[in-house]
């Protein structure tokens, strides 16, 4: 199933995504199914959310072999972990505002899971069963506060650094995923999830043991080689294998 969120009479609902229609769905995340008099919309008639609305974004910095070699670092022993707030949190078509505060800011093109149930001290094993979906997210990054600061709250936590969707990819196996950035339509990343240095399951697992992921919860699991500077006025899209694209366009602050 396609799942995606959408602005409905000033409500937020999930939908299945069916080719140009979408049918509403109901019930819990970890047991959403079609409402059973929902009729079909366009999908082109709504606006799309981000498709999920997490309490948290948990990241993994430096999970990618060719990444870590272009930065210059050594293979991590263990994931990297960091926390992006919630509020960075926009959908798909939604503008990333510039901070004034940054000189440098990066796109990542990322895989995410998207988590369905309260997961907590999961085994690498068992870690599927707590999975939603996956999508796509762009960890939007100020470099250069980055840089400067030892914590990476800052640098990674502005208010729209976190575009994520279109959709959420039920049923699909995520370890060599084609991942590919676009900035102006012109490549800048190209890689497969294959190159995770630690994957889904294990990050999931690892995190578990540190934290409680609730329902709609997101893991975002690094980014490939490539990684480089956006400007106002730049279309960016991320697009993943078996998901789809998330595209949207930098804007200077108002
Ligand atoms: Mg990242």
């Amino acid at each position: 199933m396609k799942i995606v969120r959408y602005l409905q009479d000033g409500f937020a609902r999930y939908g299945a995504l069916e080719n140009e229609s979408i049918v509403a769905l109901e019930g819990p995340l970890e047991a959403l199914r079609k409402s059973p008099d929902a009729k079909p919309l366009r999908s082109a008639d709504v606006k799309l959310l981000a498709p999920v609305a997490p309490s948290k974004i948990v990241a993994v910095g430096v999970n990618y072999r060719d990444h870590a070699k272009e930065m210059g670092r050594e293979l991590p022993a263990e994931p990297l972990i960091f926390i992006k707030p919630s509020t960075c949190v926009i959908g798909p078509a939604d503008p990333i505002v510039y901070p004034p505060q940054s000189q440098l800011v990066h796109y990542e093109g990322e895989l995410a899971i998207v988590i369905a149930r309260k997961a907590s001290k999961v085994s690498e094993k068992d870690a599927r069963k707590y999975v939603l979906g996956y999508t796509i997210l762009n960890d939007v990054t100020a470099r250069d506060l980055q840089r400067r600061d030892v914590q990476f709250t800052r640098g990674k936590g502005f208010d729209t650094f976190a575009p994520v969707g279109p959709l959420i990819a039920t049923d699909i196996d995520p370890r060599d995923l084609g991942i590919e950035t676009r900035v102006g339509g012109e490549v800048r990343q190209h890689g497969r999830t294959s190159d995770m240095i630690f994957g889904c399951d294990f990050v999931l697992s690892y995190i578990s043991h540190i934290m409680t992921l609730l329902p709609g919860d997101v893991v975002s699991t690094g980014t490939p080689a490539g990684v480089g500077a956006m400007k106002p006025g730049d279309s960016v899209e991320v697009e993943i294998e078996k998901i789809g694209c998330l595209t949207n366009t930098v804007i200077a602050p108002s």
